[in-house]
């Protein structure tokens, strides 16, 4: 099993000298970032020799990562055949428990979704053991479909709407849920028997990896808002996600913007998502009776009445899009002013009716941001939506492979493997 070698390398750890070259991770994380390339052009570009670098492609292509593509169109001399991620085999697992859902996905080396589920049901009225059993289940159900296709997890990264004591992988405060000191990853570990780690995280900070592409540099400084029931984020800095002294970093949805408002679910007044969560959307656009808010209904389907209705010109609806989208771009000046992100990437429920906040939104980060042209900030639209933080726990997971290739065991060379 490929699980077997991330452990033997692990317990190989101090009692014998690992020879593991630093360069394969490099080379495998040249590949994502740019694209397939010839080992001539790696080692031009990486200042290794070639042998060097068929070494190295070698080795990874005995791990299944890497395998022979085209030939290199443009390149100075001989063309060469180009070294390309291919990773089939393999995944990174991400899960997720939201206010109104649990869901997993399996994505693999180059970042393909391979597997997807969400069960849509009511977390907070659930008890935590309760909510692991469904997410559990779940997770085994992805687990077969995988196996049926002869793929492995690599790991397995657990994104909760609150936050996360990343030492102990306890879930310390879930406003929104109402849960306090559950250990999430343990009891997610004992549901599941696993053979890969397992991993907790906030799932803005996990929203905001699913986001920064690696090897673009307009996504490299960004702020990521994560709009559910709650709004939570995260900050990414030069490609790496800024955790902060404790790891609470990027609780944005908390910043008191208006202090005689409403009371947030932490207990506070005037929070920024009592503004801009979901819920106070839903309740300026209609009626308690209104089906748009009855939790029954499925998210996508009550937002895509929202937008319906939006299109149609319905008065209250657009109000209460544009009231909502001035306070998002309330609060996304003062990130723009204290951090100057090249973007503020808007994603969960913003995703899917941002497009009709985003008046109201520039005009506020503009008038905001004292800094001309708000600092040269965008506002954009996460293609992501509501996956955005079970992709980036996949995405995370399967990052461990870029870090450290040898996570993933050699297996017996097939015929046809890059040599
Ligand atoms: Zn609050």
């Amino acid at each position: 099993m490929r699980d077997g070698g991330h452990r033997s390398a692990r317990a190989g750890r101090g009692c014998r000298v690992r020879t593991i070259d630093p360069h394969l991770g490099v080379v495998l994380r040249r590949l994502r970032s740019h694209g397939p390339r010839s080992r001539a052009t790696l080692a031009a570009e990486l200042g290794l020799t070639r042998s060097a670098v068929s070494t190295l492609v070698s080795d990874l292509a005995d791990r299944g990562l890497v395998r022979d593509g085209g030939v290199e169109r443009g390149a100075v001399g001989r063309p060469g055949t180009t070294v390309e991620l291919d990773g089939h085999g393999i995944c990174g697992l991400g899960a997720e428990i939201n206010v109104n859902h649990v869901s997993t996905m399996a994505v693999d080396l180059a970042g393909e979704v391979v597997s997807e589920r969400r069960l849509g049901i009511d977390v907070g009225g659930l008890a935590p053991a309760e909510v692991l059993d469904r997410l559990a289940g779940q997770v085994r159900e992805t687990l077969a479909d995988l196996a049926h296709r002869d793929i492995e997890p690599v790991g397995l990264t657990l994104g909760v709407a609150g936050l996360v004591d990343r030492d102990r992988d306890v879930l310390t405060v879930a406003p929104n849920l109402d849960w306090r000191d559950v250990a999430v990853g343990d009891l997610l570990r004992e549901r599941l028997g696993s053979s890969y780690p397992i991993t907790v995280d906030n799932e803005g900070n996990l929203a905001a990896m699913a986001e920064a592409t690696p090897g673009d540099p307009g996504r490299q400084d960004i702020l990521v808002v994560f709009g559910e029931v709650g709004v939570g984020g995260g900050i990414v800095a030069e490609g790496r996600l800024l955790r902060g002294r404790q790891g609470y970093a990027g609780e944005f949805g908390h910043m008191i913007v208006e202090p005689q408002g409403r009371r947030c679910g932490c207990g506070r007044t005037g929070c920024w998502e009592t503004v801009t969560g979901l819920r106070a959307l839903l309740d300026l656009a209609a009626d308690p009776d209104d089906p748009v808010r009855d939790p029954a209904m499925a998210i996508d389907d009550r937002l895509d009445e929202i937008n319906r209705r939006a299109s149609l010109g319905d008065t209250r609806t657009l109000a209460a899009l544009a009231q909502v989208g001035g306070w998002v771009g309330e609060g996304a000046a003062m990130l723009a002013n204290a951090l100057n992100p090249a973007a503020i990437v808007l994603s969960g429920y913003f995703a899917a009716v941002g497009h009709h906040m985003r008046p109201a939104i520039e005009t506020r980060l503009q008038a905001g941001v004292l800094a001309p042209d708000a600092g040269g900030t965008r506002v954009e639209l996460s293609t992501l939506g509501f996956t955005a933080a079970v992709r980036g726990g996949a995405t995370v997971a399967v990052d461990a492979v870029f870090a450290d290739p040898t996570r993933v065991a050699r297996r017996p060379v097939a015929e046809g493997a890059v040599r």
